[in-house]
């Protein structure tokens, strides 16, 4: 798949790139006011404001529709900064392009969805503008991959992704989840893909914008949207989650940028060190899986010569609980020990019945 570097969107300033605004235009005066602030006081590439949106439950803000695309081209034109909003279908494309939207990103109630992809895609043809495309709501890379396959299949060749977090019924801290390794899959798989974050939405509060915003610059990312209010207490969508653009000017400023690698010798030679710790220690955790696997055929096979069933549910239960409490002792998280073992433990039976 053909994507363009990020520097040829012509809106870019710097690494990372920021997209920063309201999460919706609610009146000129609200979103003038809020973008003013932020264009005064930071230092962001690139506008947004959610014109059309998508909620959960009807008769909810659904957004003000065509009015605010003329609020944001006057933005645009009096504060001279370019401006993106979010598309969901033909006509939401055909309104952003004719009031000189510059950016356009798809909403992960979009991604979704392949039949309305395929129609934004369809309206694409022919356009040359960049398309930011958020994750799914569910944690499916390949829906995501489809999405971008579908829009490059009209031609769109600047592209980027944005993760914005997973809806997962796993009780957690955030509106919804990241899912770091996910995000990175998608990226192994198209290597040149920009990929932006929006810690606003995965963490539907302001208090942990900061955080997220710093870990995913960790990790590289070469972008974050972030949501900005003149007044986030107030705000007709995603009040919690919004901060004053003066709180964000606080944000961008303590960010530590890195640098994806160094070419100092001390430095190369201290990763190189903890590497071959790694790789020790990762291979005598497969040869101690391999050994386990072993045993667990062996006691199989035991069982089954003695005519008895091979699942025991009783004992399955005081592995997880117990190598929880092990892991635990570690300081290694519960549920990531319980998915590890539930996954040791699903192999050990496919193996068995095999
Ligand atoms: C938004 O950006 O305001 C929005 C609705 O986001 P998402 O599609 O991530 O829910
Ligand atoms: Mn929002």
């Amino acid at each position: 798949m053909e994507i363009s570097p990020l520097e040829s969107w012509g809106v870019v300033k710097k690494k990372p790139f920021v997209i920063a605004g309201p999460c919706s235009a609610e009146t000129e005066e609200q979103l003038f006011a809020s973008c003013k602030q932020i264009v005064e006081n930071t230092d962001v590439d690139v506008l947004r404001a959610g014109i059309w949106k998508p909620r959960t439950r009807p008769n909810s803000f659904e957004g003000v529709g065509e009015v605010g695309l003329q609020w944001l081209a006057n933005v645009k034109k009096e504060l001279k900064i370019p401006t993106s909003t979010e598309v969901a279908n033909p006509q939401h494309v055909e309104l952003a392009l004719k009031y000189g939207v510059d950016v356009l990103w798809i909403g992960a109630r979009s991604t979704v969805n392949p039949f309305t992809i395929q129609e934004i895609a369809d309206s694409l043809k022919g356009v040359d503008i960049p398309v930011i495309i958020k994750n799914p709501i569910n944690p499916d890379v390949e829906l995501w991959l489809g999405a971008f396959e579908r829009i490059n299949g009209a031609g769109i060749t600047k592209l980027a992704a944005l993760h914005r977090g997973f809806s997962t019924l796993e009780k957690s801290d955030y509106r919804n989840a990241p899912m770091w390794q996910l995000a990175l899959d998608l990226k192994s798989r198209l290597p040149n893909l920009p990929m932006f974050c929006d810690p606003s939405h995965i963490t539907g509060r302001r208090d942990m914008i900061f955080k997220v915003s710093q870990k995913a610059l960790d990790l590289n990312y070469d972008g974050l949207m972030i949501e900005s209010h003149i007044d986030p207490d107030n705000a007709w969508s995603d009040a919690k989650q919004q901060v004053t653009p003066m709180r964000l000017s606080e944000i961008l400023h303590e960010l530590k940028i890195r640098k994806p690698s160094s070419d100092d010798a001390d430095f190369v030679n201290q990763i190189d060190e903890l590497r071959k710790k790694i790789d020790r220690i990762d291979k005598e955790i497969i040869e101690s899986l391999g050994a386990r696997m072993e045993i667990v055929k062996a006691l199989g096979q035991y069982k089954k010569d003695n005519n008895v069933t091979v699942f025991d549910v009783d004992r399955y239960t005081r592995i997880l609980q117990s190598r929880a409490e092990w892991g635990d002792k570690l300081a290694l998280d519960k549920n990531f020990v319980g998915r590890l073992y539930k996954l040791v433990h699903d192999e050990a039976i496919r193996t068995v019945e095999g």
